[in-house]
């Protein structure tokens, strides 16, 4: 790519002399592109009435009036392509065919790992006699002579979170279900997941050796959720399997192939590589180590990387058996050694022609990175989820349904899928009884859906994740205000108004640890009520010094609902830890405001 196409002399470059400029940059970048310095670059700035220092950012159209001053031709450089399988489609480029990605989900202690190891034993080769396997987050098994690679870090939470971040990762999701246990809340939540993510579903039906293994009912459960088996007429592929027994785990690894044939997986290899982070870490004598998983063109020793907000030049590759290895293709997991910072799970690594190009490319995503925290969370309210449809497309607005018991969730999902209509479908991609955890936000989030809590209440940490992703997340309790505001969303009127009525007041009379919730307080009611729903705010001296929900409330030893004027009680608020002696608690609850006074 041509960045300059003469060198930059001070006074007259040719008047052809493509200069490519980032979005955003610093001057000092700019004097470097200009092959100025800094202080050249300042005046120029200032002969154009723009005052600004060496460290300080500008923009591409007031570096381009000093690139142009110069004789310069510039030219907005532009953004690697977000990484993942889109970069499949490159011009010109011949797609081969891949091995498919697949991430095993299911309930806790159905066996997952288990299952991940049994397939690793039995179908993993080791090229060097006596080596051992390395877990680096991936590995790939072979049957027939044809790869799979299997994502190491079971669970539905590992394959949303990077979802959210932008990474699709997975191709097929093998869904664990324990033939002794049957489908469980997380087997619900794994199917809405790999649903909302258009990922097709393999089952494992595991623990076929144990005693209470009934697999017909096992069936039953999960054609009422919509998972019918190829036996039954449906076209869920089924495989009983015991990972202990290493039993039927070919077949299941066989099953998959025949899945991955028909999404006919390919993606360009003679290319520049882009990936995925899978995981990374520091390692005290080697230096951050991070996995990826190539996800288009070949990932090669010594090429230089952009990784998230770091870079670095490939020194070294390991595979899944710990040797090392010169180059990566498509669907290939490696661990490589050579970047100057660690990256996170689910960032885009990309492979760049230079180690100038890739320095550049993170200096200007560190801009972005600054200039996105200055912008408030866009919260993704019902309103604008409708707004944002493409035009001519029907509008869909997409729900999680958290209630406290079972026992409500269909009646609402009833009376919400009876207010679709032509142009707005409503859809339901994960309805689940209990609090609203840190899942549920970052399904939300990679869905672009809402949440929508129904006499339940966010865990702490779902509540911070919620505002820090700008998630919206709607609490009812009662099911006619809650379908009367998904109506108006979609009928496209305001929305009613709410207005917070204080519930009581308690004084902070002692300040503890709790191993559970962190610091929390012990507080006397002095007037009202708390309840273990409601919203709170800490008052000292009459300023609020934070405002959340209640992690906690508790008499004694039990956790309560509510506690009214006149007794003691231990309270945790989520996501605040700096309780002081004398703090006051407030508790409010948004109340609807009846139409006639708006
Ligand atoms: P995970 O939480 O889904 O990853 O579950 P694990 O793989 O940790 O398994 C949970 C428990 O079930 C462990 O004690 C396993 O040994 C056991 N287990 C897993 N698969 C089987 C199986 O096929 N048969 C039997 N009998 N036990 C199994």
């Amino acid at each position: 790519m041509p960045r300059k196409s003469s060198k930059g002399t001070k006074t007259s470059p040719k008047a052809e002399s493509r200069l490519e400029i980032p979005r955003l940059l610093t001057v000092q970048h700019l004097a470097d592109l200009l092959g100025l310095t800094g202080v050249e670059v300042i005046k120029h700035l200032m002969q154009n009435g723009v005052m600004a220092n060496l460290n300080q950012t500008i923009d591409f159209d007031t570096a381009a009036v000093v690139a142009s001053d110069l004789g310069y031709e510039p030219v907005e450089m532009a953004m690697p392509e977000p990484t993942g399988f889109t970069r499949e489609v490159v011009d010109g480029q011949e797609l081969h065919p891949r091995p498919a990605v697949v991430t095993v989900m299911g309930h806790i202690d159905h066996g997952k790992t288990r299952l991940l190891d049994a397939i690793r034993q039995t179908n993993v080769m080791d090229t060097e006699a006596g080596s051992i396997t390395q877990h680096i987050g991936a590995y790939q098994a072979e049957v027939d002579g044809r790869k799979i690679t299997f994502l190491d870090t079971p669970g539905h939470e590992a394959f949303t979170a990077m979802r959210a971040r932008g990474a699709k990762v997975t191709d097929i999701a093998v869904l664990v279900v324990a033939a002794d246990d049957g489908v469980m809340p997380q087997t619900r939540e794994a199917i809405a997941h790999a649903r909302a993510a258009g990922v097709p579903i393999v089952v494992a039906i595991n623990k076929i050796d144990k005693a209470g293994a009934n697999l017909d009912r096992v069936k039953q459960q999960l054609a009422e959720e919509g998972l019918l088996i190829e036996e039954w007429g449906g076209d869920t592929i089924c495989v009983p399997v015991s990972a202990k027994m290493k039993q039927n785990v070919s077949e299941l690894l066989e099953n998959i192939l025949i899945v991955a044939e028909m999404l006919e997986l390919k993606a360009p290899v003679d290319c520049l590589a882009s990936g995925v982070v899978i995981e990374a870490e520091l390692d005290k004598s080697k230096g951050p180590l991070a996995t990826v998983l190539v996800q288009s063109g070949t990932l090669k020793l010594g090429d230089p990387v952009v990784v998230g907000d770091t870079w670095g030049k490939v020194k070294a590759m390991f595979n899944d058996a710990g040797k090392r290895v010169k180059k990566a293709e498509p669907a290939t997991p490696v661990k490589i050694l050579g970047l100057n910072g660690v990256p996170q799970a689910g960032d885009p690594c990309t492979a760049v022609a230079s180690e100038k190009e890739a320095r550049s490319w993170v200096q200007k995503r560190q801009q972005e990175r600054q200039l996105e925290s200055l912008r408030p969370a866009r919260t993704l309210t019902l309103d604008r989820l409708l707004a944002d449809t493409e035009e001519g497309q029907p509008k869909q607005l997409s729900l999680i349904l958290k209630t406290d018991v079972q026992g409500s969730i269909e009646p609402i999902r009833t009376s919400l899928e009876q207010l679709e209509t032509e142009d707005t479908k409503v859809r339901i991609i994960h309805a689940g009884s209990g609090g609203i955890t840190e899942g549920d936000v970052l399904l939300a989030l990679a869905s672009k859906a809402i949440i929508i809590g129904f006499d339940t209440a966010p865990t702490p940490g779902a509540q911070s994740l919620a505002q820090l992703e700008g998630v919206d997340i709607r609490r009812y309790s009662v099911i006619y205000d809650l379908v009367d505001d998904i109506q108006r969303a979609i009928k496209g009127m305001k929305e009613p108004s709410y207005a917070e009525v204080i519930q009581g007041h308690a004084e902070v009379r002692a300040v503890f640890s709790s191993s559970k919730y962190g610091k929390a307080a012990g507080v006397y009611v002095t007037d009202g009520k708390l309840r273990r729903d409601d919203m709170v705010r800490v008052l000292r001296r009459g300023e609020v010094v934070y405002e959340g929900t209640l992690a906690s409330l508790r008499r004694f030893k039990d956790d309560v609902k509510e506690v009214t004027a006149g007794y003691e009680c231990g309270v945790g608020v989520s996501g605040f830890k700096a309780f002081q002696e004398g703090d006051t608690i407030e508790d409010y609850r948004m109340e609807r405001v009846d139409e006639s006074e708006t």
